[in-house]
């Protein structure tokens, strides 16, 4: 049985291109030492999945900060805006992805929006009614033979036309359809000089195929395939889908004469079935997703070999072993936790390892007396209970929750007339989204106290110092709501995991959120809970140096859950509940603290919604609202809560989100035009709203011009009591200077505003 592979990790083991864009970035080095990096990155990950024995190993996945805008800019569609600027190619594409503020001019980035149901963020591509689409770059080619001159033979991945259409924004009269022709060319050409420069297999990416189809949406990728399948220039095609299964179009993608169909048997619930009741074609290879590619738990290879088994009997014996997704969303590898005890190591499996796993599977698969492998029975004991997971006071404390637990008193409307008696805040109150750059100050005196090289007092000392700088300087910005500014944190869920019973930790296990971002999810190896307060020091300390109020700042229970390595041997609500107790917990000692307002960032709400409409409430909104709820419902009237959301669409669960029935709500909205504001209207949204004046994802600093105009757009939908003003997210990732700057535009703004409305 042959072995694929769809995708692998690409910041770097070490985030090698992490570092080296930025520095690219602050013009510390050229582009060709940028590009030597990038090189190099490519060249190991070849060479790991060449040498763990790898069948079929991409290229062209690798992505200097996002395959989808990789592919947007390869056909052209870079919007004029950019394209004036008369920058170099790779500076235009960092444009596009990060915004440029500079001499030869000032634009916004692109839109970023949440890859499906990952924590990785692509960016929108945008399309005119003018944009030409044409293949205007060479990068799958030169990557293709960048991997033969190093002797690794590689299926070249491209993201497929169909996804790439229904992920674009289009800012003109013109649709996906009208777009599809050229488009259609485009690729067509790409697979001759592909052909020419001696690929064999061309992966097409399409994981917008698990997602609810419309009957256009399946004529459209009939339409583009028909035309693209007709002349293969001799390549072999794999349609690659995963995070899904393919229900709305299985049989017309069998119908379709594709070489290889890719298929994920993990998360696509209804995969094997669709296989075993309309079977799958005689001539095509049969991509078998079934070693997980999103989390990172040792596969369990009795049952992937008993799935292969049935499957075998459906598909017949052409099948392909291969990740359930790209890899992308795995850490590179274990080698590097030397700090976890084997009796850890021994569950996990990162990128690194999952392609060992490929290999051992496929191995016993191919020998006939594979159940009897030394390997096999090795893997079998790792799944018998763990007793170390077993915490019963947490486990009884989740099953006595009631259906009051999850209702906070009186309702809303008291509650908002109570807050805003108790608070006297003006009108369009001023406040931020939690955290204040983390300079390499405030990271060096972490990693010093991890490291044991200062005490806790003098650890304690330092962050005080910083909180009380940053309360000095909100106050001097002229902010209403006041925070401390999360300098203990390194990230908004590793701190709470760390501070809670029932987690690891790892040391290098980054994972791309987007562009140069990357993310260390803790993973939850137990039954969690919360041992001592967690933030409420830090909390008092700031409110004892101002008069103002300072705003408690927690991560919700779905976050947590969402961004953590969740368990794969309890279900991912009990998990949530377990963690909601927690958090509740700690809301409960920041009131008794006297900080009475509180926000409990939910970033990652959306982050699990399922793909399809059908199963959202069924499957994930009916437990994880009221396990928000469950956070908050125990405070008093007068204790404001807040929430606050980021990088993902709500327009479609605005219902749902108003059910969380915090307070306040403060989310990005800078990035996608405030096109949130018109559902808020539509569905009559009660809470109190902060949607983001500018974006922080970019250095530029917003004029006040900018942000009274985004105001007076967001007046003419929400009500002025019901309006806060604040950035999209948290400012940790900014400099000290363009962090002042933005904010004190955000204050007179917010000052010009009142002045209009008396
Ligand atoms: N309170 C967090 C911060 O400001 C929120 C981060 C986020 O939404 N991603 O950093
Ligand atoms: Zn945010």
């Amino acid at each position: 049985m042959k072995t694929s592979v769809i995708g692998y990790p690409r910041i770097g083991k070490n985030r090698e291109l992490k570092f080296a864009s930025e520095k690219f970035f602050g013009r510390e080095i050229s582009e060709a030492e940028l590009l030597s990096v990038a090189k190099e990155i490519r060249r190991d990950n070849w060479l790991a999945q060449k040498n763990a024995g790898i069948d079929y190993i991409p290229s062209n996945d690798f992505s200097f900060y996002d395959g989808i805008l990789d592919t947007a800019v390869l056909f052209h569609a870079i919007p004029n805006r950019y394209q004036e600027l008369g920058l170099s190619d790779l500076e235009t594409y960092f444009a596009m992805a990060r915004g440029y503020q500079g001499e030869k001019g000032n634009v916004k980035a692109l839109a970023m929006k949440k890859w499906f149901n990952t924590n990785y963020h692509y960016i929108v591509p945008e399309i005119d009614d003018d944009t030409k689409i044409c293949l205007s770059g060479k990068k799958p080619v030169e990557e293709l033979l960048e991997a033969k001159n190093q002797g690794v033979k590689t299926k070249v991945v491209l993201t497929g036309p169909f996804t790439l259409l229904k992920l674009a924004r289009y800012t003109g009269k013109k649709t996906a359809e009208d777009f599809a022709l050229p488009l259609v060319s485009a690729y067509d050409e790409l697979l001759s000089e592909l052909a020419a420069s001696g690929a064999e297999w061309i992966q097409f990416d399409e994981p917008y195929l698990v997602r609810d189809l419309l009957k256009k949406d399946i004529l459209l990728f009939k339409a583009i395939y028909t035309s693209l399948l007709l002349e293969k220039h001799s390549l072999k095609i794999l349609l690659q889908t995963y995070f899904g299964d393919i229900r709305d179009i299985y049989e017309e993608v069998c119908a379709l004469g594709f070489d290889g169909i890719g298929l994920d048997f993990l998360e696509g619930r209804k995969t094997a079935e669709l296989v075993s009741k309309n079977g799958f074609p005689k001539e095509t290879l049969l991509f078998a997703g079934l070693v997980n590619g999103k989390n990172i738990w040792k596969n369990h290879y009795s049952k992937t070999l008993s799935s292969l088994c049935d499957l075998q009997k459906s598909a017949g014996e052409n099948i392909v072993l291969s990740t359930s997704c790209s890899l992308l969303h795995v850490p590179y590898s274990l080698s590097g936790e030397s700090g976890l005890p084997k009796e850890y190591t021994r569950h996990f499996a990162f990128a690194e390892e999952k392609l060992q796993e490929l290999i051992d599977i496929a191995h016993i698969a191919d020998e006939k007396a594979g159940s009897e492998s030394e390997i096999l029975k090795e893997n079998e004991v790792l799944f018998t209970k763990r007793a170390d997971c077993v915490d019963e006071a947490v486990q009884k404390r989740v099953k006595a929750i009631s259906e009051k637990d999850y209702i906070r008193l009186p309702e809303f409307s008291e509650r908002e007339k109570i807050q805003k008696e108790k608070q006297q805040l003006p009108l369009f109150p001023t406040t931020t989204i939690g955290s204040f750059p983390q300079t390499g100050e405030v990271r060096k005196n972490r990693t010093a106290f991890r490291k044991g090289e200062i005490s806790e007092e003098q650890y304690i000392a330092f962050n005080r110092e910083k909180i009380k700088e940053c309360i000095a300087l909100q106050e001097e910005i002229g902010l209403d709501v006041l925070v401390h500014g999360e300098f203990e944190r390194n990230d908004m869920v590793e701190y709470f995991g760390e501070h809670l019973c029932g987690y690891v930790f790892t040391r290098q296990a980054w994972v791309q959120s987007y562009g140069t971002r990357c993310v260390k999810p803790p993973i939850i190896w137990g039954d969690v809970s919360r041992k001592d307060p967690i933030t409420v020091e830090w909390s008092k300390y700031a409110k004892s140096c101002t008069d103002k109020p300072v705003k408690g700042m927690l991560t919700g229970p779905v976050t947590i859950l969402n961004w953590s390595f969740p368990r794969e041997d309890i279900s991912i609500k009990e998990s949530t509940l377990q963690i909601a107790l927690s958090i509740r917990d700690e809301v409960l000692d920041l009131e008794a603290n006297g900080i009475d307002i509180i926000q409990i960032d939910e970033a990652a709400l959306r982050e699990k919604l399922p793909l399809r409409k059908s199963d959202w409430y069924s499957e994930y909104l009916d437990w994880a609202i009221p396990a928000f709820r469950l956070v908050h419902s125990g405070v008093k009237a007068e204790t404001q809560i807040h929430t606050h959301m980021c990088y993902s669409e709500f327009t479609d669960i605005i219902p749902a989100i108003d059910a969380m029935d915090a307070d306040v709500i403060t989310f990005e909205a800078s990035r996608s035009d405030l096109l949130i504001l018109d559902a808020l209207v539509e569905n009559h949204f009660k809470t109190e709203v902060g949607p983001g004046v500018y974006d922080i994802h970019s250095p530029r600093v917003p004029s006040v011009d900018e942000i009274v105009a985004a105001l007076s757009k967001m007046r003419e939908k929400i009500d002025d009591r019901k309006l806060w003003v604040n950035p999209d997210c948290g400012l940790k990732t900014r400099g000290n200077e363009e962090t002042k700057a933005s904010l004190l535009n955000l204050v007179a703004a917010a000052k010009i505003v009142r002045v209009q409305v008396k």
